[in-house]
């Protein structure tokens, strides 16, 4: 078995088990400052293996920004976040105590490497999973494996076009209007009033098609730079009714004809999350297998 916490930023979930479908004990923390969360999480790793639930590796897939170079003084640091007193946390290294290979990566990526074992994307070796929610996060895979680089992506923050019309300023606090400043779900509620979800009538089809429009400026970037296969959709706003058609129909407007296959018009071209919530959970025990196949690998090989 595999240990795994999803480090959120509103709550850790902290599994020990195997897969989606086999874990052996969860627990969900929510989330104080990072000394008192920290040791709540330790102290359910602790108990678990007094109880004879051993585990083989950790995985964390952590609320980011994250240091995942490894070489990096920072390595396993949350960096810039604005969220009170959780700047430059060590998430990583209090875990060392076990004595087992630590992985460490956001907490999309994780997302996105179950989505590919468990969820919509099985089988596809290039795609990208988006959670779009409270903000917009997304992770890559690309020839099978997480696509890293300086950092790591950063979706939600990418420049979008305006929808026709939409004189809608956006809410990010850094760039106003990018793509999560206006397809979030605050942007919808700043527009409509209550959450997106709680719209009905016509309404809730207008903030459908406006969230749809934007999570399709957003496919449209992913298929022109990545080649991406499918892109699977997660989060509250992106589970939204009529979200994902109205982003089907953008995407055929948005990209003009230009480059497109058959597959991008396809229902599972913008697929939706096969893992609802257990997603990130799931893929933090993938982060463990991770850190234990590159640990035995290093010993072999030295
Ligand atoms: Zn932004």
């Amino acid at each position: 078995m595999f240990a795994g916490i999803e480090a959120g930023g509103t709550k850790f979930v902290c599994v020990v088990g195997d897969g989606p479908d086999a874990i052996a004990r969860t627990a969900r923390i929510p989330v104080r400052d990072p000394a008192s969360t920290l040791a709540d999480a330790i102290g359910f790793l602790r108990r678990a293996r007094a109880d004879g639930l051993t585990f083989e590796s950790i995985g964390i897939g952590s609320f980011g920004p994250v240091e995942l170079r490894e070489q990096h003084p920072r390595f396993g640091q949350i960096t810039t976040t604005p969220k009170p007193g959780w700047a430059w946390t060590d998430v990583r290294t209090p875990f060392l105590e076990f004595g087992v290979p630590v992985g460490f990566d956001n907490d999309v990526n994780a997302a996105a490497l179950a989505e590919g074992r468990w969820g919509a994307a099985q089988g596809l070796s290039d795609f990208v999973y988006l959670t779009i929610g409270t903000g917009i996060g997304g992770g890559v895979v690309a020839n099978g494996q997480l696509l890293h680089g300086m950092g790591h992506p950063e979706i939600g923050h990418i420049a979008v076009p305006r929808m026709p019309g939409d004189d809608f300023a956006g809410w990010c606090p850094f760039h106003g209007d990018c793509f999560e400043g206006m397809g979030a779900g605050p942007a919808i509620e700043r527009r409509f009033g209550p959450r997106a979800e709680a719209l009905e009538g016509a309404d809730a089809v207008r903030a459908a098609d406006l969230a749809g429009f934007y999570l399709a400026a957003g496919v449209r970037a992913l298929v022109y730079v990545l080649a991406v296969e499918r892109v699977v959709v997660g989060g509250g706003l992106g589970m939204m009714p009529g979200v994902l058609e109205a982003a089907r129909r953008h995407l055929a407007d948005q990209m003009h004809s230009y480059a497109v296959q058959p597959e991008h018009s396809g229902e599972q071209f913008i697929a939706a999350a096969g893992l609802g919530g257990l997603a990130g959970p799931a893929g933090t025990l993938l982060l463990a297998q991770i850190a234990l196949a590159t640990r035995s690998h290093t010993e072999v090989s030295s």
